[in-house]
């Protein structure tokens, strides 16, 4: 199924907010879902430069999900009064908190993920 360049924009809009877009121009957005053995290898090829504070982390080849293997994310505003930082990051395609910031640098899920995997492997 083709869709006109406005209903891809809106999509994409519609996405980074968070709403739900119909099934299949979410599809054609985002793409197919990862499978598991592929995103295992995700998971075990993913590394973690660690930067000096305040610095957030850096995650190689890119951030991804976890959960499904989407690169995209859209963020959820806590609007908490400045100096406070609060904001979350969400997967596109699953919903998923992938990130955020507390009160922090940024981080990615994959941060705690990827420590515990090096720690099991020997
Ligand atoms: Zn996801």
């Amino acid at each position: 199924m083709k869709y006109t360049v406005e209903e891809y924009i809106k999509g994409c809009k519609c996405l980074e907010y968070g709403e739900k877009i119909p099934r299949k121009l979410k599809k054609a957005i985002l793409g197919k879902m990862v499978t598991k053995t592929k995103l295992r290898r995700m998971l075990s090829d993913a590394r973690i430069n660690y930067n000096k504070y305040p610095e957030s982390a850096e995650i190689l080849p890119h951030p991804f999900c976890p959960n499904c293997g989407c690169d995209g994310s859209y963020v959820v505003d806590h609007y908490v009064e400045w100096p406070e930082v609060w904001y979350d990051d969400h997967c596109l395609k699953c919903h998923m908190i992938v990130g955020g910031a507390d009160n922090s640098p940024y981080y990615h899920i994959l941060e705690d993920i990827v420590e515990i995997h090096d720690k099991l492997i020997p």
